[in-house]
């Protein structure tokens, strides 16, 4: 993709849907904003078609502010070296959110207040309100403060674990680069890459320790302020889970505990076996046990979007288009250049309603498993944009734990037609091998983070050593067969490396709740391809105004995951990783 030009020339994007309220020229500055949030504030509502015309012109003023946001992130991440991008991105962080914020909360509160708002049709609007409705009764103006600290401590974390570098073979690299030494075939190698970077993290224990406790009291604070006994029973109610409880993630922790973590250890006791080696050590987890050099399913970008898109026309012809159209129109910035900011990511433009894909592709395996990843996230934008949900209820709202269910599963169904395109047989086979050994290793590690954080903040008076003590047992509860012998410090702060413990508190079972119904697409996908895909396909269409268990079960899958629904999984998941280490 050498040469897609560098600008994002996001002014030639088609214009599909006409602003109602917004006028044409408009300016992403706060004295324009003001008069629309204003008015919106001013406006008396005298029935519920009036409300309704009312949350129709906010979700408009919404969409344009998520989507100029959008605008100035892509160009800031694509260019990280170009002071402009950085200066409007930052603008937009430090005068226009906490404007916005405000703004957006007064008139939450004047519809709170409506009573027309029972009137209002409850498919549509039902959820909304609900969402509404709860956000109003914990908002404590008292917290507004509280909650710019604990996103000032959030800041120091990154500012320590930004700084982490390490000196390997005479270059100075980042804990990222490191992980990439973990896949090397020599083991000395990689023990000595792993050893280096855990020092280096080790080194920093203290102050992130000190960090993490701040936040933890700031937490059960703001919980308290609010009217709760802790922080995850108000995280539950700010996070709008309302289909599922604390209690439910316990009975997925003892689901994961009873049937994924004896088939994970059953991966490593014959990863063991494979690389003839008496005990794993940490070192051992991320390398190919058969030692063979990693994969290289592509040389250049176009054949990465080649091989995705011939990839996806075997799954389904209106999904394979909608990458089509993403390629036409340049909505995809796939190579690894310097000056692009690491990692992948899809948004959604949402007044253009298309969705944009972020990565840094050098030719791995996990580089085409990302792409189909975030397609998945693409063709939910688009299929909301067909099916006209209005913003509130579109992509950019979509609760995560549904969200991830449209990425993850494409991931997995896009892998059943690998061979041909990316890869002969037995690396298809290969490559599928890894991406569920994963899935069995990432419910491991969801357990793992949820558990541990349902722990700290119903014990929120601990000190750092009971939390170590906490940590190492709820480790050990879910860890695989790898030996921490004479690496107990390592293990002891292991959840310091986990960014969502710091940046966002209690984000991390969605991963575990999606990949259950991932999997569930997955599986269908196996035996009966076109009902799979088509469930798949009206599922993504519904918005985010409809319940998890509705959303679950039109995408043909069964909503819950606790003991038994995880036990039927671990039985997929033994034989699907049987036929591929074949
Ligand atoms: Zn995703």
């Amino acid at each position: 993709m050498a040469d897609q030009p560098l600008v994002f020339d996001y002014s030639a994007l088609p214009r599909e849907f006409k602003r109602r309220y917004l006028p044409r020229e408009i300016r992403f500055e706060w004295d324009d904003l003001k008069r629309f949030f204003e008015e919106l504030g001013r406006r008396r509502l005298g029935s519920s078609a009036e409300l309704e015309r009312w949350l129709m012109d906010e979700a408009e003023l919404d969409a344009y502010v998520y989507e100029q946001r959008a605008v100035r992130y892509f160009n800031s991440t694509r260019q990280t070296d170009n002071p402009e991008y950085a200066k409007a991105y930052e603008e937009y962080t430090q005068l226009l959110e906490p404007r916005i914020k405000l703004a957006s909360f007064e008139l939450l509160k004047k519809y709170a207040a409506s009573p027309f708002r029972t009137q209002l049709p409850r498919r549509t609007y039902g959820l909304e309100d609900r969402r509404r409705q709860s956000a109003v009764s914990i908002f404590r103006e008292g917290n507004v403060d509280l909650e710019k600290e604990d996103s000032t401590l959030s800041q120091k974390y990154f500012r320590t674990t930004g700084a982490m570098t390490v000196t390997y073979r005479g270059q100075e690299r980042t804990m990222q680069q490191m992980s990439r030494f973990l896949e090397e075939p020599d083991r000395a190698v990689r023990e000595e890459a792993w050893r280096l970077s855990s020092q280096r993290a080790l080194a920093d224990s203290e102050t992130i320790d000190n960090t993490y406790t701040q936040m933890i009291a700031l937490r059960d604070r703001i919980a308290r302020n609010a009217g709760f006994d802790n922080y995850r029973d108000y995280i539950f109610v700010k996070k709008d889970r309302f289909d599922y409880a604390p209690q439910d993630c316990e009975e997925f922790h003892r689901g994961v505990e009873e049937a994924i973590v004896p088939l994970s250890r059953e991966i490593d006791r014959a990863r063991a076996e494979k690389m003839e080696v008496d005990f794993l050590r940490p070192w051992d987890l991320a390398v190919d046990p058969a030692g063979r050099p990693a994969l290289h399913p592509f040389k250049e970008i176009a054949g990465l979007v080649s091989g995705a898109g011939k990839v996806m026309s075997k799954v389904d012809d209106e999904l394979s288009s909608y990458f089509e159209r993403m390629v036409e129109l340049q909505l995809l910035d796939l190579d690894s250049r310097k000056g692009k900011a690491p990692g992948g990511y899809q948004e959604e433009l949402a007044e253009v309603r298309l969705p944009f894909i972020f990565m840094n592709a050098t030719g791995k395996d996990d580089d085409v498993r990302t792409l189909l990843h975030e397609s998945g996230h693409s063709f939910h934008t688009f299929l909301l944009s067909e099916a006209k949900v209005p913003f509130f209820n579109a992509g950019a709202n979509m609760p995560m734990e549904f969200a991830e269910v449209a990425s993850m599963s494409m991931e997995m169904i896009t892998g059943e037609h690998y061979e041909g395109t990316f890869y002969d047989r037995d690396d298809a086979k290969r490559s599928n091998w890894k991406e569920f050994v994963g899935n069995v290793k990432l419910f491991a590690w969801v357990a793992t983070i949820d558990a541990f954080q349902h722990w700290v903040y119903t014990h929120p008076a601990h000190t750092p050593d009971e939390r170590v003590k906490a940590w190492v047992s709820t480790f050990n509860r879910f860890c695989g067969l790898e030996s921490y012998e004479g690496l107990e410090s390592s293990r002891a702060y292991r959840w310091q490396r986990q960014l969502h413990l710091f940046e966002v508190p209690f984000y991390y079972i969605e991963y575990g709740i999606a990949l259950t119904g991932a999997l569930g697409v997955w599986s269908r996908y196996r035996k009966d391809p076109k009902g799979a895909v088509g469930a798949y396909k009206s599922a993504l269409s519904l918005g985010c105004g409809r319940a998890l268990p509705e959303l679950f079960e039109a995408a043909g899958v069964e909503w819950g995951f606790g003991p038994a629904t995880l036990r039927r999984i671990a039985t997929e998941l033994r034989s699907a990783i049987q036929e591929y280490a074949e």
